[in-house]
């Protein structure tokens, strides 16, 4: 048994509007141990619509719908539902009073338009809404294999569309013994095929639970998804899988859910009671502000220098000598008298310029009471990914360094 899912509104293919619902519904259906295999989103549009429902009762258990269904004449649910099914729309007077009295209750006249939301498709039932004036449609459907498809389409605004699928949608649809349950991993420091490849097996397709790797601006996330019948069947098979993903990447493992590099260095720092401060030459303040976001930072991030306040403030000088070294010599003198100056335990330097002619080349540097350690770092081409890579980074030799390892040479 499968679902899918339909999102409907040009609002979506447009790109005016990011369609969330379609998101918010997998993992509902998930919950309760549905799998969605596919997301369509249509314009408002007859032709499309028709076709996309059309296909989607061939092929699918379940079909949830969400979107059009207001008022206005670019919303086209219902008649495509009643095309879909080769009937008329027939109006059914229990929801025509619920609509007039919502109004009556707003003290304002219903718009004679609005009659058409207690209209449907022959032989559906309404799925009510009570936090608006659209109901829902709930209606069975032959498939060709001789099963019944299930559709139950429900308004787009999110926060009608929430309780009336919890409430009357989720109650009315078939119960899986199956629970899905999930759990994310988050690494840094290796590229996305290179952690594929460490983990071998672990991401086969297949195998349960399911790891899937997805990467934004460095950081990995390992998606484990379990199958399962019941909620501690589940977490056993994630935590195995846990800890053969550690076993596999050992120190590039930084969190899991939604921990960041700086909650891992923010966490630790406190636990230690240590500090850091910052001398960011490149981020334009970005690990600054992702320190200060961090709740219990006050205690451990003193503060920074950034941007070209950088070079006044420190203004470096650089040995005779060590001038062909200059990006590396002139990060780690900037971590040590960050340090110095700040007076804390750490200091990271962020080092170089993103907007040179060529390839540009940064440096990160960590200072603490027993030296400085410094890093290239070639940055990314497109410059606010750059900024942000940077920035984590430097925080995973911090996060690397209060778990005492050095991080590897290569990255
Ligand atoms: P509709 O039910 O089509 O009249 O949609 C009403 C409003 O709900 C739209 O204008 C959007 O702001 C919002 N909406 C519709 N579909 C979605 C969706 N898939 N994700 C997020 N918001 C949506
Ligand atoms: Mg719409």
């Amino acid at each position: 048994m499968h679902a899918e899912i339909i999102a409907i509104g040009t609002e979506l293919t447009t790109g005016a509007k990011l369609d969330t619902n379609s998101q918010w519904l997998s993992i509902e259906l998930a919950a309760v141990g549905i799998p969605v295999l596919m997301h369509t989103t249509v314009s408002d549009d007859m032709p499309a619509m028709l076709e996309t429902l059309r296909a989607a009762v061939r092929r699918s258990d379940i079909v949830v719908i969400s979107g059009g269904l207001g008022p206005t004449l670019d919303d086209l649910t219902r008649q495509a539902l009643a095309d879909l099914a080769g009937v008329t729309l027939v109006l059914h007077e229990p929801s025509l009073q619920y609509i007039r009295d919502l109004f009556a209750k707003r003290k304002r006249i219903m718009p004679e338009r609005n009659v058409i939301q207690a209209m449907f498709p022959a032989g559906s039932q309404p799925i009510e809404n009570p936090h608006g004036s659209a109901p829902g449609v709930w209606m069975e459907l032959p498939r060709p294999d001789g099963a019944r498809c299930l559709i139950a389409a429900i308004p787009g605004v999110p926060s009608e569309m929430k309780p009336m699928f919890r409430d009357s949608v989720l109650p009315r649809l078939p119960h899986s013994n199956k629970i899905i349950r999930r759990a994310r991993i988050n690494c840094y420091g290796i590229g996305e095929s290179a952690c594929e490849e460490k983990l071998g097996d672990v991401t086969a397709r297949g195998r349960d639970p399911e790891v899937g790797i997805t990467v934004h601006e460095g950081t990995i996330t390992l998606r484990i998804e379990a199958h399962g019948t019941t909620e501690s069947e589940c977490d056993t098979k994630i935590a195995e899988t846990k800890q053969l993903i550690h076993q596999r990447l050992g120190e590039l493992v930084f969190g899991e859910e939604d921990e960041q590099l700086e909650d891992i260095v923010v966490r630790e720092l406190n636990r230690r009671g240590q500090t850091v401060a910052v001398a960011d030459e490149v981020t334009g303040g970005v690990l600054s502000l992702w320190l200060t976001a961090v709740s219990d930072s006050e205690s451990c991030f003193l503060g920074g220098v950034i941007g070209s306040a950088v070079g006044q403030v420190f203004n470096p000088p650089v040995p005779a000598g060590q001038v062909e070294n200059l990006p590396h010599e002139h990060a780690r003198r900037l971590a040590q008298q960050t340090r110095e100056r700040f007076g804390s335990d750490f200091a990271l330097a962020i080092a170089g310029s993103l907007k040179t002619d060529g390839i540009p080349q940064l440096s990160l540097a960590l200072a603490d009471s027993s030296g400085t350690e410094v890093q290239e770092h070639i940055p990314v081409a497109d410059v606010s990914f750059a900024r942000n890579r940077a920035a984590k980074s430097a925080l995973d030799l911090l996060r690397l360094k209060l778990r005492d390892l050095w991080p590897q040479k290569t990255r």
